[in-house]
């Protein structure tokens, strides 16, 4: 995985990106909790990735810390806070093993990261342990409307590799996240989950097509070499016949969802 990511740090801002109206938004969903609770809050955020979520957190002058075991993701972000990043520690760790005392965080954030971990219940104790009591986590996902163009190329390299005896599993972020709340309910927790933000995104046939071929989706990554190619050339196929216009952007509708669970105090 930590390979994977190395390869995509640059390009993963591409996929993920969302509009500044959207960051702004996502920031105030976090912050504005935590700081009804606690003056001067620390936040630490799991899987911290490019800083598309920490970043505006940073730019509102809070105490951030992140955490993630890819340093080029590290250092993508790194560059992002440049000037600004007084308050902030960015530290090569693993989620399931952080190098911090317990309660030391009054919120602690992870945005697509449990479905990339086996072991998620580890990173899970982990959160609870490093937050003080009364503190936050924050667990947040893009959700993509499921009718759109982006999809239906998707479900095409699906078909074309079920019939080449392949079978392309989707869906494991959100089966990961039903467990995850079940853990938590199961802890006497109480989640609440909230759209935060919602946004239109314009992809063309073409970076659909790139976004499969430079494997950036983790549900890309379990598809063998000697199959990848031929379906993609397959796909390319069917895309060329579907899109005569490649570069005929679609709309994509996305939203944002945050889960905010709060400790006993
Ligand atoms: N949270 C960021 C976002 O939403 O933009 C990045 C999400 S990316 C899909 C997942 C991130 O988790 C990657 O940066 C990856 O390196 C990191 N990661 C994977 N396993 C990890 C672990 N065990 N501990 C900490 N970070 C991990």
């Amino acid at each position: 995985m930590t390979l994977n990511f190395v390869r995509i740090a640059y390009a993963y801002d591409r996929t993920r990106y969302h509009p500044p109206e959207v960051s702004g938004k996502i920031a105030t969903a976090i912050v504005s909790p935590v700081e009804e609770s606690f003056r001067e809050p620390v936040f630490l955020e799991l899987g911290v990735g490019t800083g598309r979520v920490g970043v505006p957190i940073v730019a509102r002058g809070y105490r951030f810390v992140g955490v993630d075991v890819s340093p080029s993701m590290l250092e993508v972000m790194r560059h992002k806070i440049a000037g600004v990043g007084r308050k902030v520690r960015l530290i090569e760790a693993d989620a399931r093993e952080l190098p911090f005392e317990r309660g030391s965080f009054h919120a602690v954030i992870g945005v697509h990261l449990w479905h990339l971990l086996d072991d998620w219940q580890r990173a899970l104790l982990e959160a609870f342990r490093v937050l003080a009591p009364g503190g936050f986590l924050f667990e947040g996902w893009d959700v993509a409307a499921a009718e759109n163009e982006d999809w239906r190329i998707q479900e095409k390299w699906r078909e074309i590799l079920g019939e080449m005896g392949f079978e392309l599993k989707r869906g494991r972020h959100q089966r990961r996240l039903a467990e995850v709340r079940q853990a938590m309910e199961q802890l006497g927790l109480e989640p609440v989950e909230e759209t935060v933000a919602e946004w239109i995104e314009e992809r063309t046939p073409r970076q659909s097509m790139e976004i499969l071929e430079e494997r950036l989706y983790s549900f890309t990554w379990g598809v063998p070499e000697e199959l990848f190619r031929p379906s993609l050339d397959a796909l390319w196929e069917w895309v060329r016949d579907t899109y005569p216009e490649l570069d005929q952007p679609h709309p994509i509708p996305w939203r944002f969802v945050i889960r905010r669970t709060r400790l006993p105090e």
